[in-house]
């Protein structure tokens, strides 16, 4: 029987990450593993046993912490705590450049996982296909790592994400916190993907469209992010280039497969690389459609 510590400050959370990161252990699975709402942990685990491999031993329950409750507004623009749910988010009043993460948060499992998952455990699972990062990503988040010396480090999301599975958390840190930017005031956003059935799925491609447009309503700002198609969701750049100036009924026109660039999509047991790229196309192209169709009833 491992260890299950669940402290009730943060301070004694990071003390026990900083005492575990200066244990010479060499096995990976020796040291404390992390737990928020488990959903990801558990099913690796039971993955793992299945296999008769060994599972994390040793575990740092961080659902007492309340200290990483909470979306507030700050000065920067709006503070996600680490246990933030994806029910938490979706009941909460957010500006619409939100949209495209609440939209993704009520295709995460079912309710009772949005129940209990949350979005900071999402990013550090850093699955390809992590539901919550093509969001988060085209509202150009920032996340928060604390380690016991109590200064927050401040990472863009696009560079935290290291690989499948990878991230640049280092051993003794925490991710306390995701930050959002203030949006722009009239900035509107979307979130669409593509599984083999429409809910409790993992996505074969996603897509999240961000776009922000100037007075006379042309696009001023566009963000809009791939996920499910390389080992890392990424950001279309030639697309968000090209779309700046253009009206959004115009917008769906831009998008070519040239695009798709960034993208390095696998063949797995879901679906096959050229229907991820394929699925991409048509999904982005269905972003920008459905954007311009709401400006158009706002009109
Ligand atoms: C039935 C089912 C359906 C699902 N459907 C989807 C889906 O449709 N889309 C999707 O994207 N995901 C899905 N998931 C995956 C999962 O629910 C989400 O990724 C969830 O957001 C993970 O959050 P958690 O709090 O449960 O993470 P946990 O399982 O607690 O942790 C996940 C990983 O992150 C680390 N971690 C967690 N919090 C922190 C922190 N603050 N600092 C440092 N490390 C941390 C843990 O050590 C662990 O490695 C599904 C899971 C299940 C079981």
């Amino acid at each position: 029987m491992g260890l299950y510590l669940r402290p009730q400050t943060l301070e004694e959370a990071l003390a026990a990450l900083a005492a575990d990161a200066t244990e010479p252990s060499a096995d990976p699975l020796d040291r404390l593993t992390v737990l928020a709402g488990a959903t990801d942990f558990y099913s690796a685990s039971t993955g793992r046993q299945a296999w008769f491999q060994r599972t994390p031993a040793n575990v740092l329950d961080i659902t007492g912490l309340s200290e990483l409750l909470g979306i507030a507004p700050d000065g920067y623009g709006f503070r996600i705590g680490a246990l933030t749910t994806w029910s938490d988010l979706i009941a909460a009043p957010l500006p619409r450049a939100f949209d495209a993460l609440k939209r993704a948060a009520r295709q995460v499992g079912g309710q009772q996982v949005q129940n209990r998952g949350t979005l900071a455990g999402n990013l550090c699972n850093a699955s390809p296909a992590a539901d919550g990062v093509p969001p988060l990503l085209a509202l150009d988040a920032v996340v928060e790592v604390t380690s016991a010396a109590r200064i927050p480090s401040r990472l863009p999301l696009s560079a935290f994400i290291l690989g499948n599975r990878r991230t640049a958390l280092a051993p003794g840190e925490l991710l306390t916190a995701i930050r959002v930017p203030s949006p722009m005031p009239d900035e509107r956003s979307v979130f669409l993907k593509l599984g083999a059935r429409s809910y409790l799925v993992i996505s074969i491609a996603s897509v999240a469209a961000n776009l922000a447009l100037d007075p006379r309503g042309r696009i001023v700002r566009a963000r809009i992010a791939v996920g499910a198609c390389s080992a890392v969701p990424q950001r279309l750049a030639a697309l968000e280039e090209r779309l700046v100036g253009e009206r959004p009924e115009a917008a769906q026109r831009a998008m070519e497969p040239a695009m798709l660039a960034a993208l390095s999509p696998i063949d797995d047991i879901r679906a096959s690389a050229a229907y991820r790229l394929d699925a991409a196309l048509t999904l982005v192209r269905r972003a920008l459609d459905h954007l311009a169709e709401q400006r158009s009833a706002a009109a």
